[in-house]
């Protein structure tokens, strides 16, 4: 994965909202948590961006804090679904689909797997966390 994919930019379905990347990322991974499900109406695709998101059409878009810890925002014109926020970082976790080129992105991992339902399944071969794996991995860093 060494193509410079830096700078992808993205939209909402309206167009309301567009965005650019600051960075080059790659890695797509899913949660299964019953919270995403919920609210993005399917297991939640994303892209972590460590590094700052700019978005055009600020005004479109509504913030919804889900946890002590993030927010979730979506179009508030058209309804997609853009991102999950980390408060204490900043960081911004992103629906791939959003992306205007979704070339050369992998599927890299699977949280809150405990989580899944049963009825579904993806073929795709990666690590998976449980939800207890996440927060051990993230508590230290994000502060709960
Ligand atoms: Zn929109
Ligand atoms: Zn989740």
């Amino acid at each position: 994965m060494n193509t410079q994919k830096n700078g992808r930019t993205g939209r909402c379905l309206c167009g309301e909202v567009t965005f650019a990347l600051t960075e080059d990322i790659d890695e797509v991974g899913v949660c299964h948590c019953e919270m995403c499900r919920r609210w993005a109406g399917a297991p939640w695709f994303a892209i972590h961006c460590k590094k700052p998101v700019s978005f055009d059409g600020e005004q479109h878009i509504v913030r919804f804090q889900s946890s002590d810890w993030a927010e979730r925002g979506f179009c508030g014109n058209c309804g997609t679904n853009l991102f999950y926020r980390l408060l204490a970082s900043g960081e911004y976790i992103l629906s791939p689909f959003t992306l205007d080129d979704q070339s050369e992105l992998s599927f890299t991992g699977q949280i809150f797997i405990d989580e899944k339902p049963e009825w579904y399944a993806f073929a795709n071969e990666t690590p998976t966390m449980t939800g207890a794996e996440v927060f051990a991995m993230y508590a230290p860093k994000e502060e709960g």
